[in-house]
């Protein structure tokens, strides 16, 4: 069961179109099961209403329409309606004279896809039986599984079959909000340039001039592979060195190479027509079968790799970024956001992750609108399309018509004209209503969001992210190109205090030339945890954040991850070591000041002991909530369980401050949670001293202290510790928010 299971899933998962993955799927559940007819029934896009896409063993001239009635019932109880007999149920509707030997045994079971109905899959037979438990968990689980396959097909049928670039207009995907804002513009996609499958389709240039270098990217693979197999003559045995006979065969195919030439004379470009033709028949192996047969797959696979390489010049691995690029891609990475000029950016969308997630982070750093977590999002087939990112509620418009386009636009100006309003006041100190002067810093890590417009608004930088620029590299950089980086850094607010954050790789963090290969990664190796392992790696950095203060005087160091008294003393010992090293090598430097992150839950019951061997605390709240939740970060499935303002999560803040200050010393917000108006009342109200928030953010989160008192937070915070839910807390806020006159922060976005 469980091999057949998988096998389904997999062929419907490769198959290209909603009605090849349809009947690909009725078939194999009708060969699987051993029924008369299976079925399945899908919800009309924007209708309530569910119709027949494919059937199986369905007799000529036959028809199902008596068993919608049953059909509907399975979609409307959210659960598998099992039968003996359907034609004796009320819901079975008998068409007078239609003359059919009725089936009479019927399983439906809803297809169900983020709690929304997409449709039901149906198996019947003649003879009256129960369909047995087994068949009902086969399908439960087919349905469960294929669910995400059948509504990212859907979309990519709106988008038009075969052809690329078809007229079906304004397709809604829903994905989570990432980063506030709109974005109109076009799809750019990225993908590893590795992955056959990511390759998206695209138009070419000249039809004529991509046959050719279709070709000669199939000879020169012909002649590595000939070279390869030559050089092998003598070492390897015979039977070992037939599989390049068998790739040299498959070059000469007529139906292989042809079939990606005629697809490229339909008008999709080389590497797009490649991947089409090729996962085709690596479909048709997979299918097979004899197990020798089905192995060949991989040798298609294979294959299909050593041509995209050929075909991938370094101009076409560098996308061509467009007037305002929609930046799309299954991961994006920080370093391949960072390379699109920021004026060419008008929005961003990925397949994967959360809006906690670090390149959602870094969007909202940059003021681009942003989509996470669009899973059903058909990626390869949207590459040049229009799109509007729609950051406030999470969609994403394919195509739009003009009338949604305009609403769109109407929007981004209203938000526009918002920020440009607030930008001048931005200058201004954040004084609270009864007088308490709250420091706003800035995170940062991306050379463009040190523009000198923000630096006129912040005071300071809270958070600088030093992974950032080791991630951009591919080596860990050395003490003088880092010690040049954070003087730049540092002389960028020469009287301000400026935190840089040792580094903070691992998790979503990856650094190509340190692999980190683990089961939980945010449970794992990151953090403090690798810079503690790696002496040689923390020293330098911390001997080149020393030297490079020693023009402005203006460093705090600040250390992540920290989970135990134990890690802050081994981290305080190697930043003793390194100002040591430096004195004894004559080198004067200015004595930082030093602060710990709280973000792991064992620091917050910790945090009065951590701030007492320290200057200051910074709560990372991404973090924080993450692991007080349970819920990763980075993770789609449980985007919506992620919650800021989670009682849990202002029970530890109130801990952690409180902890702070009975220690004497001050506590910052760095996470997120400070850049959002509404949330940031509550770190107001629990007497947070300072915030470092998205320099998007900055003119929004001034506006709102300037419109409260501490006193008001206070109370507010006290209102929102009662009460036991998320929802109710983000209600207060937004009331609060209302009756202050702010309630362009709480419409922002609402259409
Ligand atoms: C945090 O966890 O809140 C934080 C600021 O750090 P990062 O998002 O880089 O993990
Ligand atoms: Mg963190």
């Amino acid at each position: 069961m469980l091999f057949t299971l998988r096998r389904i899933v997999q062929e419907a998962t490769q198959a290209e179109g909603l009605t090849n993955v349809l009947d690909l799927i009725v078939q194999r559940v009708h060969d699987a099961l051993g029924v008369d007819v299976s079925s399945i029934y899908l919800l009309r896009p924007r209708s309530e209403q569910l119709t027949l896409r494919a059937s199986f063993g369905l007799p000529e001239g036959a028809h199902l329409q008596q068993y919608e009635g049953l059909v509907a019932l399975a979609a409307e109880r959210a659960e598998p309606v099992l039968l003996a007999d359907a034609t004796s149920h009320s819901r079975y509707q008998r068409f007078p004279g239609s003359g059919e030997k009725p089936y009479r045994s019927f399983l439906g079971v809803p297809i169900l896809h983020r709690r929304h109905l997409l449709g039901v899959l149906v198996v019947q037979s003649f003879d009256q039986h129960l369909f047995q438990e087994d068949h009902v968990a086969f399908l439960v689980t087919l349905a469960a599984q294929l669910a995400g396959v059948i509504s990212s097909a859907e979309i990519s049928g709106e988008l038009g079959g075969d052809e690329i670039h078809d007229v079906c207009r304004n397709i809604l995907v829903s994905g989570i909000p990432g980063s506030p804002g709109v974005g109109i513009g076009n799809a750019v996609v990225i993908f590893p340039d590795t992955e056959l499958a990511a390759v998206p389709d695209r138009k070419p240039d000249s039809i004529d001039d991509e046959i050719a270098l279709f070709r000669e990217a199939v000879a020169r693979v012909e002649a590595d592979l000939q070279r390869i197999k030559e050089q092998l003559a003598g070492k390897l045995p015979s039977e070992d060195r037939a599989l390049f006979d068998a790739y040299l065969m498959m070059l000469s195919s007529s139906s292989l190479i042809d079939g990606a030439v005629e697809r490229i004379r339909g008008g999709n470009w080389a590497p797009g027509a490649l991947r089409a033709t090729f996962l085709e028949y690596q479909r048709y192996f997979d299918e097979m079968e004899d197990d020798y047969l089905r192995e060949r797959a991989t040798d298609i696979q294979d294959l299909g790799r050593r041509i995209l390489e050929q075909l991938l010049t370094d101009g076409q691995k560098r996308p061509q970024y467009v007037d305002n690029t929609i930046l799309v891609g299954r991961d994006i990475s920080a370093s391949q956001l960072a390379e699109v000029p920021t004026e060419k950016l008008a929005g961003l969308i990925c397949t994967s992750g959360s809006g906690s997630s670090h390149v959602a982070i870094l969007a909202r750093a940059l003021g681009v609108p942003a989509v996470m977590g669009a899973t059903d999002l058909p990626v390869s087939r949207i590459d040049g399309i229009e799109v509007v990112v729609d950051g406030y509620q999470g969609a994403i418009y394919l195509r739009p018509e003009k009338s949604v386009r305009s609403e769109f636009e109407r929007l981004a100006q209203e938000e526009s004209e918002l920020t440009q309003g607030l930008w001048s006041e931005a200058r201004q100190p954040a004084i609270t209503l009864d007088g308490d002067t709250i420091p706003v810093y800035i995170n940062s890590g991306l050379k463009s969001d040190l523009m000198p417009a923000q630096r006129s608004m912040a005071d300071g930088i809270g958070l600088y992210r030093t992974e950032l620029p080791f991630m951009a590299r591919e080596r860990f950089p050395g003490e003088v190109e880092q010690a040049a980086i954070y003087e730049r850094v540092l002389r960028s607010f020469p009287d301000h205090p400026v935190t840089l954050r040792t580094l903070d790789v691992g998790g979503d963090k990856p650094l190509s030339y340190f692999p980190i290969e683990e089961d939980n990664p945010f449970l794992g190796y990151r953090g403090i945890r690798i810079s503690l392992d790696h002496p040689e790696i923390f020293l330098s950095q911390l001997r080149a954040m020393l030297l490079a203060s020693r023009a402005t005087a203006n460093l705090n160091i600040l250390f992540p991850m920290i989970g135990s008294m134990a890690e802050l003393d081994d981290s305080l010992a190697l930043l003793d070591r390194a100002q040591l090293e430096l004195t004894e090598e004559g080198v004067e430097v200015p004595v930082p000041r030093v602060g710990v992150m709280i973000e792991v839950p064992s620091a917050v019951y910790l945090a009065e002991h951590l701030a007492r061997k320290v200057d200051f605390l910074s709560i990372g709240t991404n973090d924080l909530v993450q692991y007080l939740l349970a819920v990763d970060r980075n993770n789609t499935r449980v985007a919506d369980l992620y919650h800021d303002d989670h009682p849990a999560v202002l029970c530890a803040i109130e801990a952690i401050v409180d902890g702070g200050h009975r220690a004497g010393r001050p506590v910052s917000v760095c996470g997120e949670m400070a850049s959002d108006p509404a949330s940031m009342l509550l770190l107001l109200g629990a007497g947070v001293d300072s915030l470092s928030v998205s320099v998007a953010a900055l003119p929004r989160i001034k506006w709102v202290i300037r419109s409260f008192s501490r006193e008001r937070a206070a109370e507010i915070f006290a209102e929102a510790r009662e009460l036991l839910d998320p929802f109710s807390v983000r209600s207060l806020l937004n009331s609060a928010l209302i009756d202050a006159g702010l309630g362009a922060l709480v419409r922002a976005g609402k259409h």
